[in-house]
């Protein structure tokens, strides 16, 4: 599959010149891509794409359905030299109040599921959301993706960031993820050819998609024991973690042998806050928009986090949260 040889096709007239009969739709700026039901669309605020609820605008947003549709976004955008961002449940980004330049392509359209009853394998597109997918396990009697249930990412961005959480993590169920590469071609990945660490994979930062993946898990259990350890995990998340405010879960890793939480506890800044972001009076690895914060008050407040937990242990805190666009410290 080449994806790069297309007819071009976009026009607008502020940026964007028509360049064949073969056109895209455009209409007030909307964008049709040919032969799908794909737009493209301006200016889209991000603040409700992500889970902190801030964040400028995408120059460009869109939101495909399928692979035609998606292969079509990304030749729309290497037509116009667009940059492209990609966004699951945006649960673990902070977008900057500036927005971000060229295209977002949301993910969380692609949606399909296949679980394979004899074998505990489960395929499924890059869209479909991590706790949905933890239920529908259950249900299966399939085991091995219980501790998932609290997670509120996508499929693809579970696999990007090698989501974990009670002792399991996804390299220890990940079989293969199919991905749409930059140059075009869709490949099968395995756990070595992404080289899975904690919360880590080699897709980060990189231009390559996911599209789907493959998860091993074990058939045959009961279901309402499986739902019920399910169940568990999910209130024990509810009981220690501050869900009930908009966050991107955990802000650093884990600086072995230490939590991040406790050595932000440790250094005072429990319940600290700046304009309106706070760390979490509950769980101080975790900052909570309090309502009305801006991008720039929680990446301030990162900053001031990491500087202080440096002062007090000599640790230097790496953010897992990815931050995306402009930022500047106060
Ligand atoms: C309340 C709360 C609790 C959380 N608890 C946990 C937890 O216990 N464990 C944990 O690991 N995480 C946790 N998180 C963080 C977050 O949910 C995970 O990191 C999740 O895997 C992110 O998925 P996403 O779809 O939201 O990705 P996004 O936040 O949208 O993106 C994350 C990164 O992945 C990239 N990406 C996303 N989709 C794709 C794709 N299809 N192809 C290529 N790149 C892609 C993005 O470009 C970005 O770099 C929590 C978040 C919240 C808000």
């Amino acid at each position: 599959m080449t994806i790069f040889s297309a007819d071009t096709y976009i026009c607008d007239s502020e940026k964007l010149i028509a360049s064949s009969k073969k056109t895209a739709q455009v209409d007030n700026k909307v964008i049709y891509l040919p032969g799908t039901d794909c737009v493209v669309r301006p200016k889209v605020s991000l603040a409700g794409y992500t889970s902190y609820r801030v964040g400028g605008p995408a120059e460009w947003y869109v939101a495909p359905r399928d692979i035609t549709a998606l292969e079509a976004s990304i030749r729309y955008a290497y037509e116009q030299s667009l940059p492209v961002t990609v966004l699951g449940a945006g649960s673990n980004l902070l977008v900057s109040d500036c927005g971000i330049s060229g295209l977002v392509i949301g993910t969380r359209h692609l949606r399909h599921s296949h679980f394979e009853e004899e074998t505990g394998l489960v395929t499924v597109a890059a869209g479909e959301a991590i706790p949905g997918l933890a239920w529908q396990a259950a249900e299966h009697g399939f085991q091995g993706f219980e501790w998932a249930v609290g997670i509120p990412g996508t499929v693809g961005g579970a696999v990007v960031m090698n989501a974990g959480a009670h002792n399991g993590c996804i390299a220890d169920i990940f079989v293969s993820a199919e991905v749409l590469c930059e140059d075009g071609t869709l490949r099968t990945f395995t756990s070595e050819d992404l080289g899975y660490t904690y919360r880590t994979s080699k897709l980060q930062g990189g231009k390559n998609i996911v599209t789907q993946a493959t998860f091993q898990l074990q058939p045959g259990a009961d279901p309402a024991v499986v739902t019920a350890t399910t169940k568990h995990h999910k209130e024990h998340r509810l009981n220690t973690q501050p869900y009930d405010k908009p966050s991107c879960g955990s802000v650093f890793r884990n600086p072995k042998p230490y939590s991040a939480g406790w050595l932000i506890e440790q250094s005072g800044l429990k319940g600290y806050q700046i304009g309106k972001a706070q760390v979490a009076p509950r769980h101080a690895n975790f900052i909570i928009n309090c309502g009305g914060a801006s991008a720039c008050d929680i990446f301030n407040l990162i900053r001031h986090i990491q500087h202080n937990v440096k002062e007090h242990w000599s640790i230097a805190l790496e953010p897992e949260v990815k931050m995306i666009g402009n930022f500047k410290m106060a």
